[in-house]
């Protein structure tokens, strides 16, 4: 299992390594269609992860095309969608708007709903495999080296993501250089035909035929030769051309995979925190999970988990000196994002105040010591119930009265440190009330109390 062709070529010259193999995603027989945890819904052998519709930059729809490899199904459905303009722009063969509120409406029905499946999937297998866009390309259910294989994972899909996207508006500058203003933004990313950013495209599955017209220009009626010329255009470019077109476009995402990289290869450090991490029981046993891998539980044994809160703040050589049978499970329980390094936002246990709250602690959001991100949404039921929901990791908070959505937006705003008895002044029930909701969002762990002054706490 491998990256297709180009992009192997490319992230190889970016790691200096090859992109880690993933053995444990045995796509052959789905590992996902037998999940570990009992939870998770099983996946159908018929569709696998395929249940995804992707949006084929203009090059890999050309090199798909003139690939003898492509099956004979896959390449009827790429010509069947260009020639019903089915999202077929000079940029990509995308997803129609249709797909894209599929991808998230149907997300109950992922790996699992055949009305979902992948126009190029053929027989259980991917038609255009050494074509696949990046999305396709770096999606894994399961990583040897867990979370922070993910991360690398993720890092990939990102950058190759924006590669995809640099490539395709370059082949377009160059190939019909009067349609860059209606095919691209002002800040070099393309309108996206799925995501009604073409002006006059809403007409449903397919382009309007005024504006396929306007943006094939010169191309109109010779649109797979244009892919084909994409292809060819793009083939032969190194890392390095790659890396030249893409200029300051690609700082950002080739940072995120420098990080991802760094983790793989780091040692243990000498401080290691416990952060959130749910537990779940299995027929094997208890196991861990975290928010990038919340299908893939780490199995420990009971006396590693009974450990666990050992990581307060100390050494991990004073942590194995007292639960030595820990030091087999170290590299895993980094690997899952149980145990992190203390990151300089979050304060270690034995370092937080105790003892009743007062109104003059300062509470912070706990990041879990891997910088988990903050997200907070807003839900309106039809019958016109409003709830705020925040999330960070594994934890989630939601409220539903006023004076409660109010504070979780005060704390989503106060995320890096707000004064507690603040809340007295947002809750109807002044500061009573605030301190039994504050504590208790101490207690879920979706809170942390911090220490006066500057953070003293790394070693
Ligand atoms: S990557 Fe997809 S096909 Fe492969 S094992 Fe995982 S879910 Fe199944
Ligand atoms: S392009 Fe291939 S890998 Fe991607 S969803 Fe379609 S069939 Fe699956």
């Amino acid at each position: 299992m491998s990256l297709p062709r180009l992009s192997a070529a490319w992230m190889e010259a970016v790691l200096g390594a090859p992109v880690p193999a993933e053995p444990r995603a045995t796509c052959a027989d789905c590992a996902m269609c037998r999940p570990a945890k009992p939870e998770t819904p099983a996946f159908s052998p018929g569709v696998k992860c395929c249940t995804y519709q992707p949006s084929l930059p203009n090059f890999l729809v050309g090199a798909a095309l003139a690939d003898p490899g492509t099956t004979a199904h896959a390449r009827a459905a790429l010509l069947r969608r260009i020639a019903d303009r089915r999202g077929a722009t000079p940029l990509y063969l995308e997803r129609t708007p249709a797909e894209e509120a599929d991808q998230e409406v149907g997300k109950a029905g992922y790996g699992q709903d055949p009305s979902l499946l992948c126009d190029y999937y053929d027989g259980g297998l991917c038609g255009m495999w050494a074509h696949r866009d990046a999305v396709c390309a770096t999606f894994w259910c399961l990583s040897e080296r867990r979370a922070i294989g993910m991360r690398l994972h993720m890092a990939t899909k990102r950058l190759l993501g924006r590669v995809e996207e640099l490539l395709a508006i370059w082949n377009v500058r160059a190939l019909l250089p009067t349609r860059v203003g209606a095919l691209v933004h002002l800040d070099d990313r393309p309108r996206r035909y799925a995501l009604g950013e073409l002006a006059g495209s809403r007409t449903g599955d397919a382009l309007r035929p005024s504006t396929h017209r306007r943006v094939w220009g010169p191309w109109l009626g010779r649109e797979e030769a244009f892919y084909r010329a994409c292809a060819e255009r793009v083939t032969p470019l190194s890392w390095a051309d790659v890396r030249a077109i893409g200029g300051d476009a690609l700082t950002g995402a080739l940072a995120e995979v420098a990080d991802a990289r760094a983790r793989l290869d780091a040692p243990i450090p000498a401080v290691l925190c416990l952060g959130n991490a749910d537990r779940v029981t299995l027929p094997g046993g208890v196991g861990l999970v975290t928010e990038r891998v919340p299908d893939d539980p780490l199995v420990v044994p009971a006396v590693v988990l009974d450990a666990l809160a050992l990581f307060d703040g100390r050494l991990v050589a004073e942590v194995l000196a007292l639960a030595p049978a820990v030091g087999p499970w170290l590299r895993a329980l980094v690997d899952q994002e149980v145990l992190g390094p203390p990151d300089g936002a979050d304060v270690p246990a034995r370092d937080r105040p105790t003892g009743a709250l007062s109104p003059d602690d300062t509470l912070a959001v706990f990041r879990n010591f891997r910088a988990s991100p903050l997200a907070s949404q807003l839900d309106i039921s039809p019958d016109g119930d409003v709830t705020w929901a925040l999330t960070c990791g594994t934890r989630e908070v939601r409220a539903d009265a006023p004076d409660t959505i109010r504070l979780l937006r005060h704390v989503e705003r106060g995320a890096r440190g707000f004064r507690a008895g603040d809340a007295a002044a947002i809750l109807d029930g002044g500061w009573p009330a605030a301190a039994v909701f504050l504590t208790g969002l101490v207690d879920a762990g979706f809170l942390q109390r911090r220490p006066p002054g500057p953070p003293t706490h790394i070693p």
